[in-house]
């Protein structure tokens, strides 16, 4: 059951985010009459336009320009498209005065040959461009737009060239999903997993260490443990064996994985060391011949593989589910790190599993049900599957995927199949294929729209032969296994980061950090507070006694603030009657019970990892 996405182009809304580019340049240049055009392109959320503007402006003058802009939306001005020859559109564009369209008109007729150049004029607005737009400026809401911020930016994205003045728009067709993506950027900025790990202390990262290796505290390696533990259970239940692997590897193994040299770009340069050298570490260059090279590890799979193939294998050991939170380390570029949803070094939920060809598709949907059984856990709802196929007519073809069709065609259709008697609805991604197979990706949104993948489900024929793995099939001959990698909770670092901002910080108690907070009403109470420590702790709970000089109201402000899913209020009440009051986390009603009680019923509630809305 594939589902079929319209092109981006097709969209009403690129065409009318288009239009309003066109329209916020008009109104700049009748506000500021010298300023010069650059490009002004639809994007995601709205548009821009990049401008050279005689004085400099800034966020306190959007309004006019709004203002401005609805005054040429008001005059019905219409789209009229013109194609020209190349020498027409010339002397059209030198006739413009814009000579950064001009340059651009001279790059696409001269150096890349364009037969026409298409230009559009709206009222007395003249602009070079490839379209589509609406009919008129009648065809915009005028309360569909909002110009939210200014900024520098170099002509085509080039520090060489001169700086440009940008001007971002959010533009959509009615005034009410405006309001919504104003409302999610707040959200967004709200739940950014940067400031909230910040406000949790999950984790930091010390210039002293490196970029992009985040130091874990205290409650950020509690929700990695949790992680893992879950991994751990789920994995056993489904029938996993636990391995674990070295940091560090000799250069051959990626050579024969192909990571060298198509992956060497994104790995960490190599060690070289002497092994017999009794140098130590800090002369390892010194010593006869070639050194060694050890490289830190990109990937876990030729570890695996090499378990795999260190004792004979028959059909009868298959399906072999090889599990690991492996480490591995990927040199990101210093722009690309982003907090912990982006780092250089990571922890990853990596199993891979060796199947028989008449095993796979059993064991891709069980790998399928899997995942299904955590998002039902985490509750997540919005996302979608993209099943990765090899696109036939990729000019590259030979380069980009393993040249083999008929396990192509075979592993193509067992994982259609597999999808399709799930009865589960999946985009097509046709040239989404990893380069040894199909895949389903697991894709989700942020609450700005924007689209990545958490998890993949990989299918991989082609690599099991380059390390010569083989199997003992039930007629005594030895064949090939094919291998399933599979990462459901990612890595710790975008997991965490994803999970963070998901629950907006306040986690459900099996995962929370604190999982109860006791709060004495005054310190004449601290001594039963205790008490009641000690019993949630001799049941493996986490819990905290905040005892600090602050005033009550203050105290349980900051379990508030810390969403801390249960804080627990004992005063003269509690301690006499062996009970607490309970609080928990977004929920008014407060609760008074036995402490016995309360032990088990919050052991139970960890135990299911349930995540507790209502009383
Ligand atoms: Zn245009
Ligand atoms: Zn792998």
């Amino acid at each position: 059951m594939p589902v079929i996405q319209e092109t981006v182009q097709e969209q009403r809304i690129y065409r009318i985010r288009h239009s309003f580019a066109h329209v916020l340049a008009q109104a700049v240049q009748r506000l500021y009459p010298a300023t010069k055009l650059g490009f002004g392109p639809p994007i995601d959320d709205g548009f821009y336009y990049d401008f050279i503007i005689p004085n400099p402006i800034s966020e306190s003058d959007l309004p006019a320009i709004e203002a401005e802009m609805r005054r040429i939306i008001a005059e019905t001005q219409v789209f009229k498209r013109e194609d020209l020859d190349p020498e027409s559109a010339l002397a059209r564009v030198e006739r413009m005065q814009e000579p950064h369209k001009l340059e651009y008109a001279r790059e696409l007729l001269e150096k890349r040959g364009l037969p026409r150049l298409s230009f559009y004029t709206n009222g007395p607005f003249l602009d070079m461009c490839e379209g589509p737009h609406v009919e008129s400026t009648a065809d915009l809401p005028p309360d569909g737009f909002k110009l939210h911020s200014v900024a520098g930016a170099y002509w085509r994205g080039d520090e060489r060239n001169v700086m440009m003045t940008r001007i971002y728009a959010y533009a959509y067709p009615t005034r009410a999903e405006l309001d919504a993506r104003i409302q999610a950027v707040v959200m967004a900025k709200e739940r950014d997993h940067r400031k909230l790990a910040k406000e949790l202390r999950i984790f930091v990262v010390s210039d002293a260490v490196g970029k992009g290796l985040p130091l874990w505290l205290p409650n950020g390696t509690v929700l990695r443990t949790e992680l893992e533990k879950l991994a751990h259970e789920m994995e056993f239940s489904a029938g996993y064996v636990r391995v674990a692997t070295p940091h560090i590897t000799r250069r051959g193994l990626y050579v024969t994985s192909g990571h060298i040299p198509l992956y060497e770009n994104v790995m960490y340069p190599p060690m070289r060391m002497f092994e017999d050298s009794d140098a130590g570490g800090s002369q390892a260059e010194q010593g006869e011949g070639d050194p060694e090279q050890y490289y830190l590890k990109p990937m876990n799979c030729p570890h695996h593989h090499m378990i795999y193939a260190s004792e004979k294998r028959s059909y009868r050991d298959l399906p072999l589910r090889l599990a690991e939170y492996g480490t591995v380390y990927r040199f990101e570029r210093a722009g690309q790190l982003q907090g912990i949803a982006r780092v250089r070094g990571m922890s990853m939920n990596d199993a891979h599993i060796y199947v028989t060809e008449s095993q796979l598709k059993d064991e891709f949907k069980s790998v399928m049900e899997l995942h299904q059984r955590y998002y039902k856990l985490f509750e997540f709802e919005d996302y979608y599957l993209r099943l990765g196929l090899r696109d036939d007519d990729d000019p590259k073809g030979r380069s980009k995927y393993v040249d083999d069709a008929a396990s192509w065609d075979y592993t193509q259709r067992v994982v259609q199949e597999a999808l399709e008697e799930m009865g589960l609805y999946y985009a097509l991604g046709v040239g989404e294929a990893a380069f040894y197979g199909p895949k389903v990706d697991f894709q989700f949104r942020t609450v700005l729209d924007k689209e990545f993948t958490v998890s993949t489900n990989q299918v991989d024929f082609a690599v099991p032969p380059r390390f010569s793995l083989r199997y003992t099939d039930r007629d005594g001959s030895e064949k090939v296994p094919v291998v399933i990698h599979r990462a459901p909770l990612g890595t710790h670092e975008r997991f965490i980061s994803f999970l963070i901002e998901h629950y907006g910080g306040a986690f459900p108690t099996w995962l929370a950090p604190i999982q109860t907070l006791i709060v004495p009403v005054s310190d004449k109470f601290n001594g039963y507070a205790k008490t009641v420590q000690a019993a949630l702790r001799s049941r493996f709970i986490r819990a905290e006694v905040d005892d600090s000089p602050e005033t009550f109201p203050k105290r349980i402000r900051k379990a508030a603030v810390a969403k801390v899913p249960i804080a627990l209020v004992v005063g003269g009440t509690e301690a006499n009657g062996a009970t607490v009051t309970v609080r928990r986390y977004g929920i008014e009603e407060q609760r008074t019970m036995r402490l016995d009680a309360f032990v088990v019923m919050v052991e139970a509630e960890i135990g299911r990892r349930e995540h507790v809305r209502a009383w």
